[in-house]
């Protein structure tokens, strides 16, 4: 394996970050003969029912949760500029606020690398973390090993994220990869987009998920390495 793609594994493996995948994004039309593939980085944290409130969730989400990422995420930049390796950090910050789109979706290469499926509350949802995860991406033009993951659904028969959700904008659909967001969710009636939010964060749908549910004393970063 060539020094460079075995030195940023290396250091992928090293940083403090619970999981990430490696996605191919060679075929996609816009991005062609720019970058090969997506790094997808999940921080991970432990946030429950228990702990909730509206800008406790948001300054915890923003805050610690948000610093840790953004440390790692300088740390691999740093590589890629030492080794010379193009390369695009995708921000948080959406492209077009008024139709809630970002500039790169996040959710698409984590769901392309394996790291999860998108919930009914149209969310990444891994397996080990649930829904509990800060997501990053970093495009580059380095022929990373990636994987190819078989679709998967862990969301079955549970309804919590809608039974919650306080203004019903959530559809109750399972997901599939031939389905657009509007399917899921009613995105213009989520309090998280409503364009007058400031330091105010719902996600009632995020910390109602079962899935990877840690206990309410376990409220903090979990840097056990994995890549399931
Ligand atoms: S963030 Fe709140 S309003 Fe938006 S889908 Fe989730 S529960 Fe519903
Ligand atoms: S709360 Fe249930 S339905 Fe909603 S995303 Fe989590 S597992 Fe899926």
């Amino acid at each position: 394996m060539d020094n460079k793609v075995l030195g940023l594994i290396e250091l992928l493996d090293k940083l403090p970050i619970p999981m990430y995948g490696i996605s191919d994004i060679s075929e996609l039309p816009e991005l062609k003969n720019k970058f090969t593939r997506a790094i997808s980085l999940a921080q991970a944290y432990s946030y429950t029912l228990d702990d909730y409130s509206s800008t406790g969730f948001n300054d915890f989400l923003l805050g610690k949760v948000k610093g840790e990422l953004e440390q790692s995420i300088e740390i691999i930049e740093q590589f890629l500029q030492k080794e010379n390796i193009a390369y695009r950090t995708i921000g948080n910050v959406q492209k077009d606020p008024v139709l809630s789109i970002g500039e790169f979706s996040h959710k698409y290469a984590a769901v392309k690398s394996g790291l999860g499926w998108i919930g009914k509350n149209g969310l990444l949802i891994t397996k080990k973390y649930g829904p509990r995860v800060r997501l990053s991406t970093i495009l580059i033009d380095l022929e990373l090993p990636y994987n190819n993951q078989d679709e998967y659904n862990g969301c079955k028969e549970c309804n919590a994220c809608v039974n919650i959700c306080p203004t019903k904008c959530l559809k109750g659909t399972i997901w599939n990869s031939s389905l657009q967001r509007e399917d899921i969710i009613d995105v213009f009636n989520c309090k998280d987009k409503n364009e007058t939010r400031k330091e105010y964060m719902c996600g009632l749908c995020l910390v109602a998920c079962p899935i990877g549910k840690a206990s309410s004393s376990d409220n903090k970063m979990i840097f056990t390495k994995s890549r399931d």
